[in-house]
């Protein structure tokens, strides 16, 4: 039985999908600039839950969008398109910027063995699709037109803001609204105006006028177009729940007549900084290339995150990473001197699933492997930690790649031991000693481990 934390309805449910696959869509990057640390985390959390689903033998269509146009510097409709700023500041065109820092991304989502969705969807590859969808809205009587787009009127409908338990007074007020034309401070862009023929690189035309899609057009049209007009589960970051995602909510139940549109919406918390989001002027804002410079892995990376609960804030800094990297090669090194057993470790197995069934619980999940590994009596570990790895994705039972240069040492040494030549095989050891490399013997053989661990 797998319970999941629904935003929607503040508390855990049991998860009932709607038919045999589960559809689920996930809010994917702005591909303007690299995706950092922060956003990265985000899709562990999807990733998780993919797996979790999964691994309760749950079929499940993944989609992510990319967001490729129509994200403004504001959530209020605001400031400049995200892809046309980078596109000016980078003198290219916009099309290869989203197409340079999508491949970036995917490469990270190997790295961190993120599965990839079963569908990606770039917004400008649907603007027929948003322009269906908006002229649906239109006929149904949810927009009006003003000098820069059309807009969707939040006053509408009934139960506006659900989602974020939006207090709507003093929010739904003409006069308290920043932008020109815009009725109410709660409505929003479902299509932009260019300001001015020919100035932008995306633009197209529309019934209303040359133009681009609003942001949150472009997840319900998608979504829809994969998963249906009524799916099962929608991810983002815990940012998107009162504009991004609220605004999804209301332009597509008013679209479909589904209510709810989406039944489990999950969202995962932020990485912190010294108690704020990562930023450029708070810090903590890395890539992984920049982590690996540093001498940390991906999956290192990967470990750190699934050691908080993703509802709660997970504060970085590179002494938490550096911990999360010595426990990790620990685990790894104890798993490497563990012997194969042909069974699975029922006992363990359950504590691991009851875990990771109760709202994607990895913290524990993770205290589970670790009391596994330490239990001396424990029977069928390697076995248990195959079927745990494939929720965690860490690789466990990968070996480690030894250095072609330390392997060689070690066939060397073996053979002066044969020789019975002690001085020259002692001197070998003194040598991989000072690579951090111990060597034990055993009548097995020669086993290797890292020093301090
Ligand atoms: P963006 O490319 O800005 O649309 O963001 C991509 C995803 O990363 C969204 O789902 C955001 O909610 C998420 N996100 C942004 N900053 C953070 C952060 N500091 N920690 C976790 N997720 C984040
Ligand atoms: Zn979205």
């Amino acid at each position: 039985m797998l319970k999941l934390y629904n935003t929607l309805k503040r508390k855990k449910e049991i998860f009932k999908p709607i038919g045999k696959t589960v559809g689920f869509y996930s809010c994917g990057p702005t591909v303007y600039w690299y995706q950092h640390i922060g956003n990265l985390r985000s899709y562990i959390f999807s990733d998780i839950l993919k797996r979790v689903l999964k691994y309760n033998k749950y079929s499940v269509k993944h989609v992510m969008n990319v967001t490729d146009v129509g994200h403004l510097t504001s959530d209020a409709d605001e400031g400049e398109d995200k892809m046309e700023k980078a596109a000016r500041k980078e003198g290219k065109k916009a099309k290869d910027i989203a197409n340079f820092y999508l491949k970036i991304f995917k490469e990270d989502f190997k790295k961190l063995n993120i599965i990839e969705p079963d569908v990606w969807c770039k917004a400008t590859d649907y603007i027929k699709e948003q322009i269906i969808m908006i002229k649906l809205l239109e006929k149904k009587g949810f927009t009006y037109v003003t000098d820069d787009g059309v807009y969707f009127d939040s006053t509408k409908i009934k139960d506006y803001g659900k989602l974020a338990l939006l207090k709507l007074e003093g929010l739904q007020e003409g006069k308290r609204t920043e932008v020109r034309e815009k009725k109410n401070k709660t409505d929003f862009a479902l299509w932009k105006f260019s300001e001015e023929k020919g100035k932008r690189q995306q633009e197209w035309k529309s019934p209303w006028g040359l133009g681009f899609p609003g942001w949150h057009i472009e997840c319900s049209a998608m979504s829809s177009k994969h998963l249906g007009n009524q799916f099962d589960i929608h991810t983002g970051g815990e940012d998107h729940i009162p504009v991004h995602h609220t605004n999804e909510i209301a332009q597509s139940e008013s679209a479909f007549d589904k209510k709810p549109w989406v039944n489990y919406w999950l969202h995962g918390s932020f990485l912190v900084f010294k108690g704020k989001k990562v930023s450029k002027s708070k810090g903590g804002l890395y890539t992984i290339e920049e982590l690996e410079k540093q001498k940390y892995t991906p999956l290192t990376y990967r470990y750190f995150v699934l050691g908080a609960h993703y509802r709660t804030q997970l504060e970085f800094s590179l002494e938490n990473l550096e911990s999360s990297k010595n426990s990790l090669k620990r685990l790894r090194n104890l798993i490497n001197d563990l012997e194969d057993d042909k069974e699975i470790n029922k006992k363990y197995l359950k504590k691991f699933e009851k875990m990771i069934n109760d709202d994607l619980n990895m913290p524990k999940a993770l205290a589970v492997l670790w009391e596994l590994i330490r239990d001396e009596k424990a029977k069928g570990k390697l076995k248990t930690i195959k079927e745990m790895d494939k929720v965690f994705g860490l690789d466990l039972l990968k070996k480690e790649d030894i250095s072609k240069e330390v392997k060689e040492l070690i066939e060397k040494r073996e053979k002066y031991r044969d020789e019975k030549n002690w001085e020259k095989s002692d001197e070998i050891r003194d040598k991989l000693s000072e690579k951090g490399i111990i060597l034990e013997d055993s009548e097995k053989g020669v086993k290797w481990r890292r020093k301090g661990f």
